[in-house]
């Protein structure tokens, strides 16, 4: 690979795109810029990595925020354990690393939620360190330049890989390197259709000269995503209305929604004994259909149903794990994508 790298370097220098995060060696900077960029693309991405590092500019800023405060800025991402990770993290930079974000792969490793992809990233980014960074569009890269079969999501593709561009990258630039290759997978070897007649790595990729660009990457077919039906409960009291906090673990953790119950199809259940259970409400007028929508997860596919609900205070009991606030101020706290799609 060494004969095409100065090929690499001069395409990605003359091509790339210009992102705030490439003009910095704040690993902070590069580290909020990397869990971003797990959850969302490029364009979407940036919105979000201003307004993170506007509110939080510093590593301390991150660690004495609210949760609550984090996930508002998260609101949308999806994921909300990565913002819950990065807060959890900071707080052991103040603490175990005096403030200091760590330079060291393997200390950058210790913090939560950061993996072997980040780490690398950081390290090379912002502290020159020669770790490839192998992110899904270096693996396909790599896949192809050097004709790797084995299943591009298994230990082995992944050792293998990693041993092969540890020869290949630069000790002088591992930033640059690390970047091009990232840059090159985003923009030149795409999963279909590469545009392979102006690739910095043609003269040498083995998927180019054996024919096999539509066969590598080897990937395992994926899990069928299961069909969940859900139907969310907006339970308006007066100008109030109920929204229900998460548990920390697990989808969503931590953020708010309406009052819900699951079923099996997409039918209205049977939803008294939910009202009287969780509300002490011995009935209520049908509830009337407000939106249906469709929420696609790595591993489920959720049809959402939101049904409005005017109930008598004088009938309405508030449980602990609910909370009645005001319509207006329902903003005010951080609620998942799929709420976002009933109340926007
Ligand atoms: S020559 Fe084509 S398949 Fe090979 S690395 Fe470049 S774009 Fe990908």
């Amino acid at each position: 690979m060494k004969r095409v790298i100065p090929k690499l370097l001069t395409w990605y220098q003359n091509s790339h795109r210009e992102l705030p995060w490439r003009d910095t060696r704040n690993p902070y900077f590069i580290w909020v810029s990397e869990i971003i960029l797990q959850q969302t693309r490029v364009d979407q991405g940036l919105n979000y990595y201003y307004r993170f590092v506007e509110k939080f500019p510093t590593i301390s800023n991150l660690a004495d925020a609210t949760e609550q405060e984090v996930l508002i800025i998260w609101q949308g991402l999806g994921y909300y354990a990565r913002a819950r990770n990065m807060q959890f993290a900071a707080k052991q930079i103040v603490n175990e690393f005096n403030g200091e974000f760590p330079s060291h792969i393997k200390d950058i490793l210790t913090l939560k939620g950061i993996g072997e992809y980040t780490a690398a990233a950081i390290a090379s980014f912002a502290f020159q360190q020669p770790f490839p960074a192998i992110d899904g569009n270096v693996k396909r890269v790599t896949a192809r330049f050097f004709g790797i079969n084995a299943p591009i999501n298994t230990r082995a593709f992944f050792q293998n890989a990693q041993n092969l561009l540890e020869e290949a990258i630069p000790n002088d630039c591992p930033d640059l390197f690390n970047q091009a290759m990232i840059e090159l997978g985003a923009l030149i070897c795409l999963p279909t259709k590469p545009k392979c007649d102006i690739c910095p790595l043609a003269e040498l990729c083995f998927a180019l000269h054996h024919n096999e660009i539509d066969s590598l990457p080897v990937v395992i077919s994926k899990t069928k995503a299961k069909q969940v039906f859900l139907h969310f409960f907006s339970l308006e009291v007066l100008d109030s209305i109920v929204l229900h906090k998460r548990p920390s673990s697990g989808i969503w953790g931590g953020l708010y929604e309406f009052p819900s119950i699951e079923s099996d199809s997409i039918d209205l259940p049977d939803y008294s004994s939910f009202l009287s259970d969780k509300f002490g409400i011995p009935k209520s007028s049908a509830p009337l259909k407000i939106k249906e929508v469709k929420h696609l997860l790595t591993h489920q596919n959720i049809h959402a149903t939101l049904w409005e609900i005017k109930l008598n205070p004088a009938h309405f009991i508030i449980n602990s794990s609910f909370y009645l606030v005001k319509k207006n101020e329902l903003f005010n706290f951080p609620i998942h994508k799929l709420m976002l799609k009933f109340v926007t």
